[in-house]
């Protein structure tokens, strides 16, 4: 889905897209791993497939360097699903971890499949990025 940027940015911080994540899709440096964690999630909203690729850490289990089959299986995710909220629920913040655990809030069709994950990131020549993630019951 394409954003405007006077929209409201996806993440649910009540500024306008283009005061929010869009500033790092265009290549700031997120300064924590919360607006890391905030800006993927704008990404899958925006179906930013490269955004996606270059904040994934070497080591996350989606990491391959079939390139086109990576952007194919965001593109499905991106365009199939309806993002309606994105709820932090903790923040960690360390020097060189530092973990989010969120709620999504995520349809697809009537199907509702959100879910409450806890996310580790890693800083790697000073940028974050996203190493894994644990399903919360
Ligand atoms: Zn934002």
């Amino acid at each position: 889905m394409k954003i405007s940027g006077n929209s409201f940015c996806p993440c649910g911080s009540l500024k306008k897209y283009k005061k929010c994540c869009r500033l790092f899709h265009f290549g700031e440096t997120p300064l924590t791993a919360l607006d890391l964690m905030k800006s993927r999630y704008s990404a899958f909203v925006a179906n930013n497939q490269d955004y996606i690729i270059l904040t994934t850490h070497r080591d996350n289990a989606d990491y391959t360097t079939d390139i086109e089959s990576w952007k194919n299986s965001i593109n499905n995710f991106s365009k199939y699903s309806d993002f309606k909220k994105l709820e932090i629920l903790d923040f960690i913040d360390g020097e060189e971890v530092s973990y989010v655990t969120f709620k999504a809030t995520i349809f697809q069709g009537a199907i509702d499949s959100s879910f409450v994950e806890k996310s580790k990131f890693l800083k790697v020549d000073g940028k974050w990025l996203y190493h894994s993630g644990e399903f919360v019951q």
